[in-house]
């Protein structure tokens, strides 16, 4: 097996939606295809930097794409001749420094979820089951619950806005849904939380997400004004690397607190544990897999978490999308997101899917299957 080819294509989000910190008014991702020959086909493996984080092309092709193209068998191949996303990873590292990580987690982050699309399909096979043969040592499986994120401040958008979004999620059979906190004045965001409640009929279906945004002089209010309610998890109440302030807000909090989105290494994921107050059992850490170093380091993230008791029942991927899916399936983790029609194309799953209380089922189509996803895989298929 080898890389025949990689490309990378930024495209911009076109988004007016905001959450506590910024507007996606700018905001860009790459999609990005890898072509490997198995020497019998080629088959194509595609993957986008989910959102959030800005397209990084330059990264790929001015170090990652080279490294990979220019490695030899010897570099690439397991004893099968098949490629080793490990070993692959290990090529795009070949001369980073230690540290730096969220400058090229990202664009090897997703170059290698590319890859695992484009090896998924020369075995036939769709990416949560290479996942399961892979790393045998988890629980995988082809349904996962699947809450529904949003809520987002936007231009003009009220209260009963908000309720009437919540509704329709739950119309459509999500039963989990996480809203922004942060971006208003604490006392109307209190009234945003008490019409989310009524809309879903239960605290524990509505969970919290300020997007790091808390600030200096009221994260404290909102720590204690909200905690109370029995609200599902409290995503993301200060910067992602302030550990600190993350413990003060456990501390007065007391209820499930979320995070690691925004975070990028081992080293990271461990922090927040050691020194942010994490809570094995209770708390729960959110990795972005694609924009951090990709599922084979994802997998040593969970081996080093595993060595502090930390379970996969505990993890949950950031992201709505076919990739999260596959791997929260694949490795049996708590949870996936979906933003249906929040983040334009980048959107949600597979057009034939249907939930059903909640949860999704994934069918068998191989690799991460973005081919189900018609407005996405037509720019996928235009990747020059
Ligand atoms: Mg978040």
């Amino acid at each position: 097996m080898k890389i025949i080819d990689i490309k990378e294509n930024p495209i911009k989000l076109n988004l007016s939606l905001s959450n506590s910190m910024f507007s996606f008014k700018e905001m860009t991702t790459s999609i990005v295809k890898v072509v490997i020959d198995d020497g019998v086909n080629t088959h194509t493996g595609y993957a986008f930097n989910s959102t959030g984080r800005y397209a990084c092309g330059d990264q790929m092709r001015n170090r990652f794409i080279p490294r990979l193209l220019n490695a030899t068998d010897n570099d690439l191949l397991d004893d099968d001749g098949c490629i080793d996303t490990m070993k692959a990873l290990h090529v795009m590292l070949v001369g980073e420094k230690p540290g730096g990580d969220m400058e090229r987690s990202v664009p090897i982050g997703t170059i290698e979820t590319a890859l695992w699309d484009a090896i998924a399909k020369s075995k036939n096979l769709p990416l949560y089951k290479l996942l399961s043969i892979k790393f045998p040592n988890y629980t995988s499986t082809n349904k996962m619950f699947c809450y529904v994120g949003g809520g987002y401040y936007d231009v003009g958008k009220t209260i009963d806005d908000l309720k009437d979004e919540i509704k329709r999620n739950f119309d459509n059979g999500y039963r989990l849904m996480k809203i922004k906190i942060g971006g208003a004045p604490i006392k109307e965001d209190i009234k945003r939380v008490e019409a989310a409640i009524e809309a879903t009929g239960s605290a524990d279906k509505v969970a919290l997400d300020a997007n790091g945004g808390l600030k200096e002089t009221n994260y404290i209010n909102y720590a204690k004004e909200l905690s109370s309610y029995g609200l599902k998890w409290f995503e993301e109440p200060t910067h992602p690397s302030n550990f600190q302030r993350y413990n003060e807000f456990i501390d007065l909090y007391g209820n499930a607190v979320a995070g690691g989105e925004n975070l990028y290494s081992i080293q990271d994921f461990l922090n927040l544990t050691r020194y942010g107050g994490f809570r094995e059992s209770q708390d729960i850490i959110q990795i972005d897999v694609p924009q951090s170093y990709g599922i084979s380091y994802f997998n040593e993230v969970l081996k080093e978490l595993k060595t502090i008791n930390w379970d996969v029942s505990s993890i949950m991927p950031h992201g709505g999308n076919q990739m999260s899916l596959h791997i929260a399936c694949g490795f049996g983790l708590s949870m996936c997101e979906a933003y249906p029609n929040v983040f334009g194309v980048f959107s949600g799953y597979d057009d034939d899917y249907k939930l059903n209380e909640g949860y999704l089922e994934l069918n068998d189509n191989p690799g991460i299957g973005f081919e189900g996803q018609n407005d996405l895989f037509n720019l996928f298929k235009n990747i020059e």
